[in-house]
């Protein structure tokens, strides 16, 4: 078949990653050892990974008026990724994450969400046309609720399946963002959703369950290195356990199964299929440093996939 037509509604982040031996406590000042500034939000970072995958990919989405602005859309065009769509916010920064990661690997981070706070169902309806003739709508959270409640009822206004990565996971939220063609959330976004915790196999298929019968026809629960829990709209579940690789930086794994996964289902492949080209995708990005430059191509999750027939 052609190549697949994403659209992307979502978030667009600079990442400003900060090593330094421990995470600083109040008040104290360290010397770090390097700053890194890489490129990612959800919304762009699933765009770039579907790009890079082949499909056509269109993101809809806000930048500030900052120095980042320019970078961040530059990133999208050189993936492939058309972004014209994606505007700028007068008086409003970008959306920055200010990721602090200590000797261990442990890391504090606070999001500013920036001109991401300002993408509007004005902007969803003023995008109308960005919707035709697109084979899957791929969301997040990082951008206001609503906004994604009017992305999703346009979307099935206009028969697009919709796949919805529920992240980062609100407590309180409207019915409307469980009822969506497929949900992929992670064990904690699925905890949050559902109230019932997620740490096997077993509580998976069970969150799985209650969250289908609130409305979302296939549910998908990444669970790291545990591999993914999917229950389809005939009530069939199963486990695909996760590839083996050296993993040495899990952002964005997320990102990289969702929208694997998302093209897998966009080209027609059962779901059974789709999951399992998403967890190698997932596997390859948590193999490589950061989010946009690690997200894989097809050649690197062809040559997982074999390693595990052979
Ligand atoms: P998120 O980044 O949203 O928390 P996960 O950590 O669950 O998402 O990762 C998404 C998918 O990526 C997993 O379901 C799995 O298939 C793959 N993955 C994540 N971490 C690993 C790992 N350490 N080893 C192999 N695959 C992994």
């Amino acid at each position: 078949m052609d190549s697949p037509r994403i659209l992307v509604l979502g978030s667009i982040n600079m990442d400003l990653v900060v090593r330094s031996e421990k995470l600083p406590m109040p008040g104290e000042t360290l010397l770090g050892h390097e700053l890194r500034q890489i490129p990612g939000g959800k919304g762009a970072n699933q765009a770039v990974a579907a790009a890079r995958l082949g499909a056509g990919v269109t993101m809809v989405g806000r930048v500030g008026d900052d120095g980042f602005a320019a970078q961040l859309k530059h990133e999208l065009i050189v993936n492939n990724v058309d972004a014209e769509r994606v505007a700028t916010t007068d008086n409003y920064s970008s959306g920055v994450a200010f990721i602090n990661v200590d000797d261990e690997g442990q890391n504090c981070i606070t999001v500013i969400p920036g001109a991401n706070s300002q993408l509007s169902c004005a902007d969803v309806r003023a995008h109308q046309s960005a919707f035709d003739n697109v084979d899957l709508l791929m969301l997040q959270l990082e951008v206001p609720l609503e906004t994604v409640v009017e992305a999703i009822e346009i979307a099935q206004s206009n028969a697009i399946p919709v796949l919805l990565d529920p992240a980062p996971a609100p407590r309180h939220f409207p019915p409307e963002i469980l009822q969506v063609d497929f949900l992929c959330p992670n064990e904690i976004e699925a905890r949050n959703l559902s109230g019932l915790p997620v740490n096997d196999v077993t509580s998976a298929v069970k969150c799985a369950k209650i969250l289908q019968s609130r409305g979302a026809s296939n549910v998908i629960i990444t669970m790291g290195d545990q591999g993914v829990v999917m229950c389809d709209n005939t009530g069939h579940c199963e486990h695909c356990p996760a590839f083996s690789v050296d993993a040495v930086d899990s952002t964005a794994a997320g990102d990289a199964f969702a929208a694997a996964f998302g093209i897998g289902v966009a080209e027609g492949n059962t779901l059974q299929d789709a999951v399992h080209f998403g967890c190698a995708a997932g596997a390859v990005a948590t193999s490589r440093v950061g989010a946009q430059p690690a997200m894989p191509t097809r050649s690197d999750i062809s040559a997982l996939m074999s390693l595990r027939q052979s």
